[in-house]
């Protein structure tokens, strides 16, 4: 588990993909991060699994690749 750095520059207002943690809209989407504990952390699947739901479980969200070269400590949490 590790705690995400959310620093969202501007809410996405259309319907297309956007980065979970710095907003920004993605062209090329391919990287997903396992979103827990009410939208704070990663988690892999293995940790989902013996985590409760009612914890904060909200999903797959997409990341850029910009975020993932700031954030090197949330790599091993990335799928592709
Ligand atoms: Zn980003």
């Amino acid at each position: 588990m590790v705690k995400l750095h959310i620093n969202r520059i501007k809410e996405s207002r259309s319907d297309k993909p956007s980065c979970y943690l710095c907003g920004k809209e993605l062209k090329n989407p391919k990287h997903t991060i396992h979103v827990h504990g009410g939208g704070s952390y990663a988690v892999t699947e293995e940790e989902a699994k013996t985590l409760e739901p009612h914890t904060g479980d909200l999903g797959a969200f997409y990341i850029g690749s910009e975020c993932m070269k700031k954030h090197p400590e949330i790599k091993p949490y990335v799928t592709h």
